[in-house]
């Protein structure tokens, strides 16, 4: 055996006790979410037909570090702290002087980082006597790990499910079955937003912006349900800091530090948690850590949509949020990184884009295909499609390291493993996956469709 790490073990009892709150560290520079119909700075009351109140309170919160409840930090321990590993085989086949290493978060019960923040949230809903949520999934991720966190705190659970992976995955469907969850193809006739749609476009593939109005409308409609969103409002960024959390505390074990740290991106919530508590010490000029955020070409709200204040959903009816987005009606193409199809991005993430301390990536379908396949030969995980984003823009990385011949130390964050997702990785093998391109004209007329920030300061 050789004397380097691979594995970096921390105890049950060195799981971190608080999630870290980035906004207490942006202070001036956050916009704030506006009401869609006052165009005036939203209040909490007027989120609390979504979100039970500790909820709000964490959205709107500047405190540093907020305690993690006992009950949800009992349920984490069935897998966290989730491992660190160096992909030591991975380094081997690229022949790279760079250090790799990963945060494996597919140890979850559903197999992502989304239940680090679903049981959050489900204990939340319950300890304020919530009987019933209503929510979105994309690729089936969020909502199976909200069927589960939901079943455990016994909460009635309705999904809509972004029709092409209902299709694509009905093993992601059956799970949340099995969790007691409800499952309902996005768009659904069930909704006046899911048959608007269905009136224009009767084969519309979906996406997460028609499903969040789906799941909202509902939400609206029944006082006894509430709504609850997997990734970009900073209360789910919160929660999944845990991540980075334990990896600092990972890496002060192996006595090392990143150079650079990687995560892909839907709407930013497992970047985020993998990267905001390397990024303060980035804030605090103690560091000069790099940060990538990667998000596919077909979808790239990063790196070619516009800061403007836009909706969260298709049909309009989330506050808005300043953030990077390709317009609230953008429908991306049927990729198989099914989380990865969300036309907006976390305002957290968005506000450190435009402090130039996140970086961001686009990257084709192929190439990330091709580099989970990679990854799983070398490190035996096969990883989600959404993840391998993450690990094809690592391999970028620790090419230019070799070409270069300088050394660097690369975390990216292993958010979820792609053992539902044989069907994407079967069309690969087959040769029968493309690349999208993106079409400038997509952005035509996204003035229209959002407002301004300067809007925020009127
Ligand atoms: C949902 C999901 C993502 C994308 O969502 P973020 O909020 O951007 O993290 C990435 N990876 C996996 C495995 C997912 O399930």
């Amino acid at each position: 055996m050789k004397n380097y790490t691979r594995n970096i073990v921390l105890q049950p009892n060195e799981m971190p006790d608080k999630w870290y709150n980035i906004a207490a560290d942006l202070g001036g520079k956050m916009l704030p979410p506006l009401h869609p119909g006052t165009l005036k700075p939203l209040d909490g009351a007027s989120m609390s037909v979504l979100f039970p109140d500790e909820l709000i309170r964490q959205e709107m919160s500047g405190e540093r570090f907020i305690s993690i409840p006992d009950e949800v930090r009992d349920l984490y321990a069935m897998f966290r702290p989730s491992p660190l590993y160096r992909a030591v085989n991975l380094e081997k086949m690229l022949g790279t002087p760079a250090k790799i290493y990963y945060k494996y978060e597919g140890v979850s019960p559903s197999g992502s980082h989304k239940t680090n923040t679903a049981i959050a949230q489900a204990y939340y809903n319950k300890i304020e006597g919530v009987k019933k949520i209503a929510t979105e999934t994309g690729a089936g991720q969020w909502g199976s790990a909200l069927s589960f966190a939901c079943n455990h705190f016994g909460i009635d659970l309705q999904v809509f499910m972004v029709k092409v992976s209902y299709e694509q995955k009905p093993y992601r469907k059956m799970l949340m079955n099995l969790w007691n969850g409800k499952v309902e193809a996005s768009p659904s006739n069930t909704t006046q937003a899911g048959r608007n749609i269905l009136a224009q476009h009767p084969d519309s593939p979906g996406s997460l912006g028609i499903a969040i109005s789906e799941a909202i409308e509902l939400a609206v409609s029944d006082p006894a349900t509430k709504y609850s969103l997997g990734s970009v409002l900073n209360h789910v960024l919160l929660h999944q800091t845990i991540i980075g959390l334990e990896a600092e505390k990972q890496f002060e074990k192996a006595g090392d530090y990143p150079d650079v740290v990687i995560g892909c991106f839907g709407g930013g919530s497992n970047f985020a948690g993998i990267s905001f508590p390397f990024v303060r010490h980035n804030l605090d000029g103690k560091t000069k850590t790099r940060f990538i955020a990667v998000e596919p070409t077909s979808c790239p709200k990063l790196t070619k949509g516009s800061f403007r204040y836009d909706f969260g959903d298709v049909a309009g009816m989330t506050p808005l949020l300043p953030m990077h987005t390709l317009g609230h009606d953008f429908i991306p193409p049927g990729i198989h990184a099914g989380g990865l199809r969300y036309h907006g991005a976390a305002p957290l993430v968005s506000a450190l884009v435009n402090e130039g301390i996140v970086e961001a990536q686009a990257i084709d379908q192929l190439e990330c295909f091709e580099a989970g396949l990679k990854f799983a030969q070398a490190e035996g995980i096969l990883p989600a499609p959404e993840t391998a984003h993450a690990i094809a823009a690592t391999i970028r990385e620790a090419l230019k390291a070799k070409a270069e011949n300088s050394p660097r130390t690369i975390l990216f964050n292993l958010s979820g493993h792609g053992y539902f997702d044989m069907y994407a990785y079967q069309l690969y093998l087959d040769n029968k996956l493309t690349n999208f391109i993106f079409d400038d004209k997509m952005l035509e007329g996204i003035e229209g469709k959002t407002h301004p920030v300067e809007l925020a300061f009127r």
